[in-house]
């Protein structure tokens, strides 16, 4: 297929079409991308066949700041009648074999999700056509490619697949958190969504784990010391405000009324750092680096909040000052990863774990 479908948040197209621009140029993939301002959706357009086959298996989903969700794709479908969708979405999917599972999606805007009760109706009789024709097997399989259906219009569809090790799980790249009603904050889910897309489930007894210890920059009111004691932590929440009184209940919580840029933590027995201040982004990447070099911590998950304009060259910049500055001081050993995740508005969450390959705990 020649084209790549990639889901973003809506108001966020040219960011992310200024970076997979960039990213398929690094590969070596030439192309165009199409963009409409609040389309939640952007599609880069190949100039070879196989080019949206080449980014869907070489570029990792995870390594895209902007995009949730991506799929290679064919051209748009928009010629079908209301009368048999069926037929010709079949016909633009011939070319897979055996795919795990089908996704009938629309992008992340209003006026779209207006579509989704015509989507799940519509997955019905989809479904049955494509193992009929061999395009999905019989039974689910996790291990199989997705195929991707998704109407940007009654009539308008993009269609394709992705890769089950290179895409999100998630339907349409959305992980369905539930607010818990005790949590003293809304952003409480941000943290929440950053641990389950950048720890692996199957590691979140060991990083995630109860008795770990955890500073909390920014913290008030509490939401994200509330994931962090709801994991069974101790955590050093610093912050001018008040915290939620339930949380300091606890007994989990110290709560020291700290500048954050100043806080200096007693022990070095920090596991966790996490921190939600509002401030400029890269006086909170230079204080990250700052705990980095001091060896104050072993993982860290913090937002930078977006500039007006040109925010993926910023945040990419930011990015690459961070790994140069950590590489300069000693650290070869780290795993940096961005996103702009689901519950993010205008910022990105990062994530930074140092010497991800010893045995610290
Ligand atoms: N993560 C919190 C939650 O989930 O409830 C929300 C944090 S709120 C977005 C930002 C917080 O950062 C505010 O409570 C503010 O007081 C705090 N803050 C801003 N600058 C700070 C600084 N220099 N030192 C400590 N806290 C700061």
């Amino acid at each position: 297929m020649k084209n790549l479908f990639l889901y973003c948040r809506a108001g966020y197209e040219k960011d992310c079409a200024a970076e997979i621009q960039q990213r398929a140029a690094e590969l070596g993939i030439g192309g165009f991308v199409k963009a409409n301002r609040d389309d939640a959706y952007v599609v880069f357009q190949g100039f070879s066949p196989d080019d949206g086959d080449r980014l869907a298996k070489d570029l990792p989903l995870d390594s895209l700041i902007f995009a949730r969700q991506m799929f290679a794709c064919g051209d748009l479908l928009d010629d079908f009648s209301p009368e048999d969708r069926v037929t010709p979405i079949t016909e633009s999917l011939a070319e897979i074999e055996r795919a795990g599972e089908l996704r009938v999606e629309t992008p992340d805007t209003n006026e779209a999700k207006e579509l989704s009760a015509f989507c799940r109706k519509f997955t019905v009789p989809l479904r049955q056509a494509l193992k009929k024709r061999g395009v999905l097997l019989e039974k689910e399989s996790s291990r199989r490619p997705i195929v991707h259906v998704c109407f940007v219009a009654p009539n308008k569809a993009f269609t394709g697949y992705s890769l089950s090790n290179n895409s999100s799980p998630h339907f349409m790249g959305i992980p369905r958190l539930k607010f818990p009603s005790d949590a003293p904050s809304r952003s409480t889910l941000k943290l929440d969504e950053a641990f389950i897309h950048f720890i692996p489930r199957e590691e979140h007894e060991t990083r995630l784990r109860s008795g770990l210890n955890a500073v909390d920059l920014g913290a008030c009111p509490g939401g994200w010391t509330y994931q962090l004691v709801r994991r069974g932590m101790m955590v050093h929440a610093i912050d001018n405000g008040p915290m939620n009184h339930d949380l300091m209940e606890t007994g989990q919580v110290t709560h020291h009324r700290a500048d954050g840029f100043k806080f200096e933590p007693a022990r070095r027995n920090i596991y966790w750092l996490v921190c939600d201040m509002v401030e400029k982004p890269a006086r909170v990447a230079e204080l990250m680096e700052y705990w980095a070099i001091q060896g104050w911590f072993k993982e860290a998950i913090f937002n930078l909040k977006l500039p007006m304009k040109s925010r993926y060259k910023e945040v990419s910049q930011i990015l690459a000052n961070m790994h140069a500055i950590l590489k300069e001081n000693g650290i070869h050993e780290f795993h940096l990863a961005c996103k702009h995740l689901y519950h993010d508005r205008d910022e990105v969450t990062v994530h930074l774990w140092l010497r991800p390959s010893s045995p610290w705990i």
